[in-house]
């Protein structure tokens, strides 16, 4: 796992796998307040890893505004595994995937989690290839970690 802090700590891009490996401890001392950090690039998460992040989120002191953007669908994934994997960090977008209707390629689509609204459903979205692309999972068990969350 690699991390490319950004504006004194304002923006942390992760990218690679998180394992146990991650030293994410590192990066606690190096975070702004508010301290975005960008998921995307973020590919795989074995359980060490999970626990690395456990650890980290929590360690991160309680004043410090976080907020995990674009999180891609292995980390929304253990959102909906592990209760309080987000701790007290705010959730603000997430990687949807989907399927097209037309030529059944797999697609991901960002969706901003506060837009979303309570129970709200996906809004329609569309292939590269113009086909209409179909959420390709459950929708109350991918958004789930928001109800967990709020409960
Ligand atoms: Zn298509």
């Amino acid at each position: 796992m690699d991390f490319q802090v950004e504006n004194g700590g304002a923006r942390v891009v992760l990218r690679g796998r998180l394992t146990e490996n991650s030293n994410l401890s590192s990066l606690v001392g190096k975070l702004g307040n508010p301290a975005v950090l960008d998921l995307a690039g973020v590919t795989r998460i074995n359980s060490y890893g999970a626990r690395e992040w456990l650890s980290f989120i929590r360690s991160i002191p309680s004043g410090t505004t976080v907020i995990l953007e674009r999180c891609p669908v292995a980390f929304v994934n253990q959102l909906n595994m592990i209760h309080d994997f987000a701790g007290r960090a705010v959730v603000r977008s997430v990687f949807v995937p989907y399927l097209c209707t037309r030529c059944h390629e797999p697609r991901e689509r960002l969706v901003d989690v506060s837009t979303r609204g309570k129970g709200g459903a996906l809004q329609p979205a569309t292939c590269e290839c113009g086909g209409e692309l179909e959420p390709d999972m459950l929708e109350e068990q991918f958004f789930a970690f928001l109800t967990l969350k709020a409960g």
